[in-house]
């Protein structure tokens, strides 16, 4: 795949996502976090439907695998000229001012720190799969990088491209009200999060740890930090693996 060099223009943020099922995905953008960052402007959502662009008679998008085998493939043809279409570019000159993202199992594993930088790029391009996969030549000539969201197989990329855009618009300034939640949520830190609780203290007798209703500042950032470094060691040890608090353990 060849390297592009970005552009890093931060903090408005534009998202195409090629797809061939737009309204699997349609509302996520129409509510919640999301719909807020579109409507305060930071934010723009273009859902691009592969049949409608497709130059194919009838909307056609995918063909039988060369050398046979289950299932349909996404024709690269198509994929090149939808992108063509919006961009007004050659597909392939299109990865050299913005990311072109194939979601596919196949590809780098999604992770926040992914996220934290895909944050600085003012437009990224998602290309969906369907069916059995897509044409190996959207990968070589078409993408800039392969993303995966975990180790399962999805039916299509619409959700996994949902996923990854919901993961990084919080991340917007100004998206998620409070900056400090963002410092200190799991994977941010290195670190899971320390336990939470809310009202009430005491419901059937379960109990809110004493030291959070203290008042005790001090105290209480002793024992988040303790806590997380805990509740990491016990759900997630490779992470503790990778960063070293062992001091602190
Ligand atoms: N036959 C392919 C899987 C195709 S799944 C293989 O074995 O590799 C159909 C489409 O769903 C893929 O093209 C991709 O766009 C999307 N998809 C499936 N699982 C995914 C995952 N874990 N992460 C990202 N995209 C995924």
């Amino acid at each position: 795949m060849a390297e592009p060099a970005f552009s890093r223009e931060p903090r408005k943020l534009k998202f195409h996502v090629f797809c061939a099922i737009p309204e699997t995905i349609k509302s996520v953008f129409e509510t919640g976090v999301i719909r807020k960052a579109v409507d305060t402007g930071v934010l723009r959502v273009f859902l691009h439907d592969l049949h409608a662009l497709s130059p194919e008679p009838h909307g056609k998008i995918d063909d039988y695998p060369y050398g046979g085998g289950p299932g349909m493939i996404l024709r690269v043809d198509v994929v090149a000229h939808a992108l063509e279409k919006v961009f007004c570019k050659d597909a392939t000159d299109i990865g050299k001012l913005m990311p072109v993202i194939l979601l596919s199992p196949q590809g780098e594993r999604f992770t926040q720190e992914m996220a934290i930088s895909f944050v600085s790029f003012s437009e990224i391009v998602f290309i969906c799969g369907r069916y059995e996969g897509v044409d190996e030549r959207v990968r070589e000539y078409i993408a800039t990088k392969e993303v995966s969201i975990g180790d399962f197989i999805l039916s299509g990329g619409e959700i996994a491209a949902a996923a990854v855009i919901d993961a990084v618009v919080r991340l917007i300034p100004g998206v998620v009200g409070n900056v400090e939640s963002l410092k200190e949520e799991s994977f941010t830190s290195g670190l899971l999060e320390y336990p939470q609780y809310t009202r009430p203290a005491s419901f059937r007798g379960w109990k809110v740890p004493d030291v959070l209703l203290s008042g005790n500042h001090a105290e209480i950032a002793e024992w988040r930090r303790k806590k997380a470094i805990e509740v990491t060691r016990m759900k997630r040890p490779d992470l503790i693996s990778r960063k070293d608090y062992r001091e602190e353990i």
